[in-house]
């Protein structure tokens, strides 16, 4: 059993199911994962003028499909990895028995924790810029981070919005050199350095505008009406916590270059084990390491 449908478990599948391991694979609530909600993906090998995020996971899931893998829609509730085989519940009652198990689940967008932020989710309150950029054509928006997800975010907004801040709680970005010449050169984007979020405001028709309180203490309101966040991901790991190891941050702790968990027949793939890369092409390439990892501990068993 494959959980989760990115390019960790879609890859997975396509080696399991050539392997006859007669895959099943649950896909979850984003079937395709974070690269669906991203547009062209230029750093996937293989595509010379780049490919869409959803075409590239459609692509990735047919191919699954043709080679046998049942792909079935639904959400994992609880899991029960004591004792081979493992057994998954579902969403809608269903109980699967694994004799193998790849932990495929990802990562989800982090939000700050304000109440104001929870309240206009979806009113204004983003964390996909690519997802909801469109309905703010020509206004004004927000982007808080200053990673590389902040800075790609502020620099797609921009060729969509009148007028981009970059909310950034230091005096420096994170992301990488390449990407902060990218917004610093970028007229419409302005960034507001050691600057924190207070507050979103916002009234009946949304968002209308975020106070943040600069490092020395003082308070200021800037008027946007899209809110968009980019301060990392946490790893989908929190139902397997109980059986698994993980480190400081839950992302799944592996056996070396090997996919293996702390429990004999669990592996983990993709963004729920790397904190480090988290690209489409190394969770692939870490799918195949895991189904391969299955396969060899399914014939060894
Ligand atoms: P990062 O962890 O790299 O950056 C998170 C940013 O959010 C940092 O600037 C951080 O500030 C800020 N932040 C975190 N928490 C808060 C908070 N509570 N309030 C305000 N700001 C906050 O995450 P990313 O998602 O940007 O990137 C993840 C990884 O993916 C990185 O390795 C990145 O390089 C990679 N990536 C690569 C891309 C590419 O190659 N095309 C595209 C996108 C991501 P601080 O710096 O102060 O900690």
């Amino acid at each position: 059993m494959i959980i989760g449908g990115g390019p960790a478990g879609y890859t997975a599948a396509v080696y399991a199911a050539r392997a006859n391991l007669s895959p099943v694979l649950y896909e979850g609530i984003q079937p395709g994962g974070q690269l669906t909600t991203t547009t062209d993906i230029e750093n996937f090998p293989g595509f010379e003028n780049g490919i869409g995020g959803q075409a590239l996971m459609d692509a990735m899931r047919a191919q699954a499909v043709r080679l046998g893998t049942d792909i079935r829609r639904g959400i994992i509730t609880g899991a029960d990895l004591s004792s081979r085989p493992f057994s998954i519940s579902i969403d809608n009652g269903d109980t699967v028995m694994a004799d193998a198990l790849i932990i495929a689940t990802g990562a989800t967008a982090k939000y700050l924790g304000l109440e104001s932020e929870e309240k206009f989710k979806g009113m204004g309150v983003s964390a996909c810029a690519t997802c909801d950029g469109f309905f703010y054509r020509n206004r004004d928006v927000a982007v808080v981070g200053g990673g590389d997800t902040a800075c790609e975010e502020a620099a797609y907004l921009a060729g969509i919005c009148r007028k981009v801040y970059m909310i950034v709680r230091r005096d420096v970005l994170r992301a990488s050199q390449a990407m902060q010449k990218k917004v610093q050169s970028t007229p419409n984007i302005e960034i507001l350095w050691n600057c924190n979020t207070k507050e979103v405001l916002g009234d009946l028709s949304g968002v209308t505008g975020v106070r943040l309180v600069r490092k020395d203490g003082e308070e200021f309101d800037i008027a946007v009406d899209g809110f968009f966040l980019a301060i990392g991901h946490h790893p989908n790991s929190e139902l397997f916590s109980k059986w698994l190891d993980t480190d400081e941050n839950g992302y799944i702790i592996t056996d070396g270059k090997t996919s293996r968990t702390n429990v004999d027949g669990v592996f983990a793939a993709g963004d729920v084990q790397d904190p480090l890369y988290r690209q489409a092409v190394t969770a692939a390439a870490s799918g195949c390491r895991a189904a391969l990892d299955a396969e060899r501990f399914l014939n060894l068993s």
